[in-house]
């Protein structure tokens, strides 16, 4: 049986297992997708002490420092369940039958993309409907593209897609942006990002691929964009499917509920990073490496006394 299990290899996972490695627990490090959204970062200039690095070279490095610890597990966890025989005790069935026992959890399971739920996204998903725009932006050189969103993913994203696109449409329903500033600057240097603001978008149209978007208020004289691809960065939702399994207490946003010692309501269950309600829903490489930390320390201490 394992001392911990981190569910989830983003950079609260893998931050949560050189912390508990060091403690000299013994640590399983599981999940589905090696690198969580970090991956999605073309540009990361807030981590301290890296002035300029790429999202996936710095999750690279996170993963490098965890294995040198210890093992990582790139298997999808289906299910989990508390070992009634053991007090405290958890098992996690992964999606090829086999099954792994912790005394402890800390979910860092972070979030997914959320959908508009628009006429059209469905059916071109792949076919020019993408959900990270700096990913996928290199398929796009010098096409025309729309980025939906008006926080950091949408506005880095269009930054990082006008290197590449003719033309990037900014489509945001507010005439505010949420994102940093450093960002909205950066897109504003960009000749060719059009800024198409207090508008939302109604369906995807397309034949076989994108061919454009319906706006719901004309924008210069059409209320359809003619385009190549649309980017639909409008933020994310928190992946609770697992800690409810355990009958872990959500938010009232519907983030998994952590106190200031990343504890949740299930002894022995700890929370780190996107997924949870702490460090007031700001979802930076910073704050999911603190609650990691803290997280990890929490194990620690709760082992301790048992
Ligand atoms: P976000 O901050 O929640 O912003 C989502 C944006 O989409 C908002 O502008 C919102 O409009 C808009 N939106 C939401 N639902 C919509 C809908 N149905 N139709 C049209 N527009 C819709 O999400 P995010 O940008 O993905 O960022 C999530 C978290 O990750 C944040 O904490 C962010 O700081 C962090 N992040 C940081 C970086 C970075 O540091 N470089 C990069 C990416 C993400 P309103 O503004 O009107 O609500």
């Amino acid at each position: 049986m394992f001392d911990v299990i981190i569910v989830g290899l983003g950079c609260a996972g893998y931050t949560a297992a050189v912390y508990t490695a060091r403690y000299k627990l013994k640590t399983l490090l599981v999940g589905a997708e090696e690198g969580g959204m970090g991956l999605t970062a073309a540009e990361v200039g807030n981590w301290p002490g890296i002035i300029d690095i790429k999202g996936p070279d710095l999750m690279e490095n996170f993963k490098k420092h965890a294995l040198s610890f210890g093992d990582i597990v790139t298997y999808e966890v289906v299910k989990i369940e508390k070992i009634e025989k053991i007090s405290g005790g958890f098992r996690l069935t992964y999606q090829n039958g086999k099954t792994a026992e912790g005394k402890t959890i800390i979910f860092a399971t972070g979030s997914e993309k959320r959908h508009l739920g628009i006429a059209g996204e469905v059916e071109f998903s792949g076919k020019g409907v993408t959900y990270c725009a700096t990913c996928d932006a290199f398929f796009y050189r010098n096409k025309t593209v729309a980025v939906i969103g008006g926080g950091d993913s949408a506005v880095e994203g269009a930054a990082i897609a006008a290197q590449v696109a003719k033309t990037v449409y900014l489509v945001h329903r507010r005439s505010e942006f949420r994102a940093e500033p450093y960002w909205v600057d950066r897109v504003k240097a960009r000749p060719n990002v059009v800024f198409v603001l207090e508008r939302t978008p109604l369906e995807v149209l397309g034949k076989e691929k994108v061919t454009g978007l319906k706006l719901s208020a004309p924008f210069n004289g059409s209320d359809t964009l003619t385009l190549d691809g649309v980017f639909i960065e409008i933020g994310s939702n928190p992946s609770v499917k697992l800690p409810l399994e355990l009958g872990c207490a959500l938010d009232e946003r519907g983030f998994l509920k952590v106190d200031d010692t990343m504890r949740t309501n299930v002894p022995g269950v700890y929370g780190a990073g996107d997924v949870t309600s702490a460090s007031n829903h700001f979802a930076q490489f910073t704050t999911a490496a603190g609650e990691a930390t803290v997280a990890a320390n929490s194990v620690f201490t709760y082992l301790a006394t048992k």
